[in-house]
């Protein structure tokens, strides 16, 4: 049985202000039934773990380099996120495949290097609205599914994450057929790539628009094992209904 995620991802917003923020989510779910992350910008990892320490809160990274060090101005490895405090990171999210023209094999590189520094992998896969309308959401989805997952992965410390380009900031989410749709697609490719027993410890997160009103739906759909959740994981007021709809 897979255990429910609820993931946040803050992406480039929050200063140490934000920390009450954390610490408000955190005092609000002291014991879970359902796995909590969130990531923040990497500037507040170390200090969140700090805050964060007795809780049952996990802290994740937005993204982090294939290689474990060496010049590469700006960028972070995988354990230097881990020994922040970190203990997953995201990866290939739309934003970083489109600013930073990330391709699926730099994710399948960033996937196994955060696996191999003890990092869980949150991979983030999704379709344009212009490839949803021109009918290839599921061959867009189930080629960059293929492509960003190294073999011989352990199934418990992967997460694959599908945010339609289109649902993400902008308040637009697909119907729940659509979801259930690639989710199956999704599970199926999963399995008879990497058999039973990984390919169904592998969890699968929806994410794009997810708020505390819309929740509960999203959640109830066959293969949807919680959210990679944006602009409503920022404050507690708005993360705290959604972990409470996935329990
Ligand atoms: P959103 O973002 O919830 O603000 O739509 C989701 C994401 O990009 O992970």
């Amino acid at each position: 049985m897979r255990r429910k995620l609820a993931a946040g991802n803050w992406k480039m917003n929050g200063t140490g202000a934000a920390l009450g923020a954390l610490e408000a989510i955190a005092a609000a779910h002291p014991a879970p039934s359902v796995d909590i992350l969130i990531c923040p910008p990497a500037t507040l990892l170390s200090r969140a773990a700090h805050a964060l320490a007795d809780s049952a809160v996990d802290l994740g990274g937005q993204d982090c380099h294939a290689e474990t060090s060496g010049a590469h101005t700006g960028d972070i490895s995988a354990a230097m996120l881990a020994d922040a405090g970190a203990r997953a990171v995201i990866l290939g999210h739309s934003e970083r495949r489109a600013d930073h023209a990330e391709t699926d094999a730099q994710v399948c590189a960033k996937t196994r290097a955060a696996l191999e520094a003890g990092l869980m992998a949150v991979v983030c896969i999704g379709e344009t609205l212009e490839q949803r309308e021109a009918g290839q959401t599921l061959d867009v989805v189930c080629g960059q599914l293929a492509a960003s997952l190294p073999d011989g992965i352990d199934g418990a410390r992967v997460v694959v994450a599908y945010e339609p380009v289109w649902a993400i900031g902008t308040g637009k989410v697909p119907t729940l057929e659509q979801i259930a749709e690639v989710h199956d697609a999704l599970r199926g490719q999963l399995l008879g790539r990497f058999g039973a027993e990984t390919g169904s410890a592998i969890r699968l997160l929806y994410g794009g628009s997810v708020k505390p009103g819309n929740a509960a739906e999203i959640f109830a759909v066959s293969n949807v094992d919680g959210a990679l959740v944006g602009g409503a994981s920022l404050n507690a007021a708005d993360f705290s209904p959604i972990i409470r709809a996935l329990e």
